[in-house]
């Protein structure tokens, strides 16, 4: 009983989109038909980190299929109640990065500015499910103590949004925070990891791709998309604006068992992102944070794939099989 029709709900605005999420597990299952079993363990995890999904990213999955890929990165299961060896609520040890409030320096050249707590989606297997957001609340104020911090070190050559998701702020804000940072002489480039595009396309405003591209900053995108099923037709055009506009749009994806383990999947996935005009950048191994153990892929498995989809496809469509440690200066290369 999906009670607004498909059109009604690619016509709303992106704040309405944001504002209309599914957030009841029973609602969800109801929507797509799905037994009433999932409910008690939907409940638990959800009471741990809450469902949320919106209506143009429950449009993409199929009724009825309780292992729908797309379903899959958002419906709380009870497993992930359980506790896992070697699984933690902080596995890449952020909270020893963060110099300042909103900001992770842990690479050369380059900083995290945690622009947003917020997230359109909330993705079960979320390395940042746990991240004390509190303390790193963005705003005008707390953004000028990250700014005065890269003004002060000319290593930082490039300036991320991250989040939670960047683009769950208003236009007016990164406005704002995106001509203080091309303030900053020795910042090139700035880069915005987001899944907004995914997730409610018609977040790509004309004021979005306004502040993205009017300064001087070299603009690039990289979007988490994880499986072809998501880039449907409203986002491939969401794309084509970015990419009009000049934006170098990438793509980083989690390797999560039972969506997308597969060589068709990872190869459909490259295939359309090019099609859309997106290069495949980061294929993650999952970060061990709890609650998300049985999304994890052994890295046996995982370089056996890279080499199934390196024998299927050109080297520019293979993502590089990376992990994240905590003590590496950079993302660390599985080969
Ligand atoms: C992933 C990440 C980056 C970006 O790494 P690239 O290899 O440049 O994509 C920067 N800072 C932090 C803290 C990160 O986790
Ligand atoms: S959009 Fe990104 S930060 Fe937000 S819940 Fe999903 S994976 Fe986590």
């Amino acid at each position: 009983m999906i009670t607004r029709s498909v059109a009604t709900v690619d016509s709303l605005t992106w704040q309405e989109q944001l504002a209309t999420s599914i957030r009841d597990p029973k609602q969800l299952l109801n929507m797509l038909g799905l037994d009433t079993s999932l409910l008690d363990g939907a409940l638990n995890a959800h009471e741990d980190f809450p469902l949320r999904v919106p209506l143009p990213y429950l449009q993409r999955i199929a009724k009825g299929d309780p292992n729908d890929p797309l379903l899959r990165q958002v419906l709380p299961l009870g497993s992930e109640l359980l506790a896992a060896p070697g699984y933690s609520d902080d596995p890449l040890d952020e909270q020893n990065s963060n110099p300042v409030p909103g900001l992770v320096h842990k690479y050369h050249g380059r900083v995290l500015l945690i622009v947003s707590p917020n997230c359109a989606i909330n993705c079960r297997y979320c390395f940042r499910r746990h991240f004390p957001y509190q303390g790193n609340k963005p705003g005008r104020s707390e953004w000028q103590h990250a700014l005065d911090y890269i003004a002060n070190d000319s290593s930082i050559r490039e300036v991320i949004y991250s989040g939670g998701d960047p683009l769950a702020t208003s236009d007016k804000q990164l406005q704002w925070l995106t001509e203080q940072v091309a303030s900053i002489k020795h910042v090139q480039r700035l880069r915005v990891h987001t899944r907004l595009p995914i997730v409610i396309p018609n977040r790509i405003t004309d004021s979005c791709l306004q502040w993205l591209t009017s300064t001087r900053l070299i603009p690039s995108m990289v979007i988490h998309s994880n499986h072809p099923n998501e880039l449907d037709k409203e986002v491939a055009n969401a794309l084509y604006r970015l990419k009009r506009a000049g934006v170098t749009l990438l793509n980083q994806t989690v390797l999560l068992s039972g969506i997308n383990d597969t060589l068709s999947a990872l190869q459909q996935l490259s295939e359309r992102l090019f099609e859309v005009g997106v290069l495949p950048y980061y294929l993650h191994q999952l970060d061990r944070i709890n609650g998300a153990a049985h999304f994890e892929v052994t890295d046996l498995r995982a370089k056996q794939l890279i080499a199934e989809l390196t024998a299927a496809l050109p080297g520019y469509l293979v993502p590089k099989l990376v992990r994240e440690i905590p003590s590496a200066n950079s993302k660390v290369l599985i080969l």
